[in-house]
């Protein structure tokens, strides 16, 4: 199947690591030229190298995407580079294990920005540029606690389902203009993230398999392709049916 993604121009946030760098390595496999972005040099220069070497057209840029000022340098910098911007994939680390009641104000304004406002950042900086084309694929990685909240990810919880119900309503007003937007969810994937939260056991409750972050990279590619022009407004799954909710 051509994903018709070749020499299109994909910004991947939070990219140097796990499932952002995987959703990177399948766009430049793809042959969209992408840019990657983490804190850390050492780690961001390895993805680039890797990428490079395969052949693949990268641009690494050192930031903290959650900073309120990131998502905009990102958008101009990949223009500078690549003079378009077709493909966004927002991503940004999660937040730590949390117990609903023992949240603090702090600790709630961290995660809202991080994996809720951030998203939106990027999406605003993101669509004019897709909509000058009436072409763009954006895809938030967020987490399955959208469909089934996890009771020691009080703060993952609160934040993602915030930025579910606003995608949902920003995907109806950008589709007519050409432009898709879609989360995705991820399940328990074998990353250092999840080796942190202990393991897919430590993270669900449940003894779920793991999933190969380079099969969920795919899934992200195909949200961005061509052929996924009707998909827009969706949240898919990717948990190897760990979750056991039916909506
Ligand atoms: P990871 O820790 O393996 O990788 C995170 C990547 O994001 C790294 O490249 C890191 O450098 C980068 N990053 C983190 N904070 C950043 C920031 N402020 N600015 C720029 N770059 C930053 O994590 P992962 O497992 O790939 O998870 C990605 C997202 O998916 C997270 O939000 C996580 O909570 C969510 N998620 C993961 C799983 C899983 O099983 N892995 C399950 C559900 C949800």
């Amino acid at each position: 199947m051509d994903l018709g993604v070749d020499g299109r121009v994909a910004l991947v946030t939070a990219s140097s690591k796990g499932l952002g760098r995987a959703s990177a390595l399948a766009l430049a496999a793809e042959g969209a030229k992408v840019v990657i972005t983490a804190r850390a040099q050492e780690a961001l220069q390895k993805t680039a190298a890797e990428i490079a070497g395969a052949g693949g057209d990268v641009h690494p840029i050192a930031a903290d995407v959650t900073e309120p000022t990131t998502p905009r340098r990102l958008i101009a910098e990949t223009l500078e580079r690549f003079g378009r911007l077709d493909i966004l994939v927002a991503n940004a680390g999660g937040p730590p294990p949390s117990r609903a009641l023992e949240i603090t104000d702090e600790q709630i304004g961290a995660a809202v920005n991080a994996n809720l406002t951030t998203s939106i950042r990027l999406v605003r900086e993101a669509v004019p540029s897709m909509q000058a084309r009436g072409w763009g694929r954006i895809c938030c990685i967020t987490s399955w606690s959208v469909k089934q909240p996890m009771r020691e990810l009080a703060l993952s919880n609160l934040a993602r389902t915030g930025l579910w119900a606003w995608a949902k309503t920003a995907a109806y007003d950008l589709f007519p203009t050409g432009v898709n937007l879609n989360l995705i969810c991820p399940g328990p994937h074998a990353t250092d993230r999840m080796l942190q939260l202990g393991g897919a056991s430590g993270a669900s409750g449940s003894s779920a398999q793991m999933g190969d972050p380079a099969d969920f990279g795919k899934i992200v590619a195909f949200l961005c392709s061509e052929p996924a022009a009707y998909v827009s407004g969706t949240a898919v799954m990717v948990d190897g049916a760990a979750s056991a909710g039916l909506l």
